[in-house]
């Protein structure tokens, strides 16, 4: 550890520090094919088997740009309010990488495809307005793999695997303005930032935006400065940040420990810094201040993108709702308040309850399965919500099943688990588990006289009218039903025998 190593409590650095935040986000499109070959772009595909000529970098090989990559771009900038440039050049951009096999890589300098939008963000109840600076496109390098070593870098690794599969997947990068004024409330909003872009890439259907595979990615910068300051501090880029609540945890990471250096009176170095999933802290990486030259030039093998007006018009006028929009609309359709409609979009639940109810299961027990026992099972399995191996039909079916009477809630349960546990849909599971309430009058009035007789004590209680110790005598019938009866009929039942 260096002399950074202190923090200062989150709370008191914000007595002292007002933070300026700032998102860089990469995301690999989906399209079907590389950003200047043909090469398919399959994730998790045997190392080194979506390759060509092209994106091995192979002398006399030449780049053409993909199409549908400059109209997913578009659409993003057209999402976020940028003006989509009339005339625009890739760049080359030298350096050195082993993952990067033509040693440099194409992508947009000072003439990036769109500029100046924004997004606004709902961060505790007010609207923050996040500027983005610029919208370009790129090709992903490829990935090392470091063998032998203990933390997975380079230092210390015995030796290095490169899979070139991911190089030349078209990449995107949104870069924010900085967003000064968040005050303690940076953290959650750089994380609030990111899942709404997360949300309206997803819908704009040009990503598949799943952070644990790194189709998405951050870099989060943290600045501070002292209150009431003319001039914002200097900056740190933390890299690669791979989850939203890392990003929550990283700018807020970063405040504490700026400010532990600012209190000692020293100066902020300017330097990309690692996020540790782990710890939750960052440590120093490359120092910006002898950055390298990237030595950007036009790239000569391409020629220019001017997209036509009437085409960026096209894309514009078929764009999707965007995410708030359509949160207002089904907020006002299934008559939510605005605290649920959050811990909805909160639980990243907002899509699969609206399928369930696209299936016929009212807002209000969609709700109540996804946020309630669906949630549960996510949160004991370690997994998200939409990963669990239950469809929104079929939830509306469970749904639909206990508004007929055939499922009580506990029942539902245990069919809810079954489906999860891959035993087929609802449907089947009750057929196979026989799992249907048990409606039969006559088995129940059988089973409420077995109850009375095997309780006499307290069937006397409920006799002299202690209505309320008629609790063992409904246990009884429920055990005996295997938990099959309507609760409530089982009592009315109890009742009539001895009252
Ligand atoms: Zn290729």
């Amino acid at each position: 550890m260096t002399m950074t190593g202190a923090l200062v409590p989150f709370a008191e650095a914000m007595q002292r520090y007002e933070p300026v935040i700032g998102l860089e986000t990469h995301v690999e499109l989906g399209t079907r094919t590389k950003m200047f070959c043909g090469c398919i772009t399959t994730f998790g595909a045997e190392p080194n088997s979506q390759v060509c000529p092209v994106c091995l970098g192979l002398p006399g090989s030449l780049p053409v740009v993909n199409q549908t990559a400059i109209e997913y771009t578009i659409r993003i900038g057209l999402a976020l309010n940028c003006t989509i440039a009339e005339w625009c050049r890739f760049a080359r951009k030298n350096y050195f990488y082993p993952d990067m096999p033509k040693n440099f890589q194409i992508s947009q300098y000072d003439e990036p495809l769109c500029t100046d939008g924004y997004l606004d963000v709902e961060v505790n109840g007010r609207t923050v307005r996040v500027g983005i600076e610029r919208v370009h496109l790129e090709e992903d390098t490829g990935k090392s793999l470091h063998v032998g070593g203990a933390t997975g870098r380079i230092h210390g690794a015995e030796y290095s695997l490169v899979d070139y599969n991911r190089a030349g997947i078209p990449l995107v990068e949104i870069v924010t303005k900085p967003i000064p004024g968040t005050g303690a409330d940076a953290p959650v909003a750089a994380r609030l930032y990111v899942t709404e872009l997360r949300d309206l890439l997803r819908g704009l259907g040009v990503s598949d935006v799943r952070m644990e595979e790194g189709s998405l990615r951050c870099d989060v910068n943290t600045s501070l400065a002292a209150r009431g300051a003319s001039q914002w501090g200097t900056r740190t880029e933390t890299k690669n940040v791979n989850s939203l609540r890392s990003v929550e945890r990283a700018v807020e990471f970063e405040i504490e420990r700026q400010a532990a250096v600012l209190d000692a009176g020293g100066r902020v170095k300017q330097e990309t810094r690692h996020f540790h999933e782990d710890t939750g802290t960052t440590t120093a990486g490359r120092s910006k201040e002898e950055a390298q030259d990237y030595r950007y030039f036009p790239e000569p093998d391409l020629v220019p993108v001017a997209p036509p007006r009437d085409w960026v018009e096209q894309i514009r006028a078929a764009l999707p709702e965007a995410p708030a929009a359509r949160r207002a609309r089904l907020r006002a359709e299934w008559d939510l308040s605005e605290a649920d409609m959050t811990a909805l979009s909160n639980a990243g639940a907002l899509d699969l309850v609206a399928g369930t109810v696209a299936a016929g299961a009212s807002p209000a027990d969609a709700r109540k399965w996804w946020l309630g026992e669906l949630s549960r099972r996510a949160h004991d399995t370690g997994t998200e919500l939409t990963a669990l191996a239950i469809t929104p039909a079929q939830v509306a079916r469970v749904s639909e099943l206990v508004a007929t009477g055939t499922l009580n809630d506990k029942l539902a349960r245990q069919v809810i688990d079954a489906v999860l546990a891959g035993e087929g849909g609802p449907d089947e599971v009750v057929q196979a588990r026989s799992l249907a309430v048990v409606s039969d009058e006559g088995a129940l009035t059988t089973a409420v006289d077995e109850a009375i007789a095997a309780n006499p004590d307290v069937a006397a209680k409920v006799r002299a009218g202690k209505v309320a110790a008629v609790g063992p005598l409904l246990g009884a019938v429920m055990k005996a039903t295997r938990g099959q009866a309507d609760a409530a009929r089982v009592r009315e039942l109890i009742l009539q025998r001895l009252t």
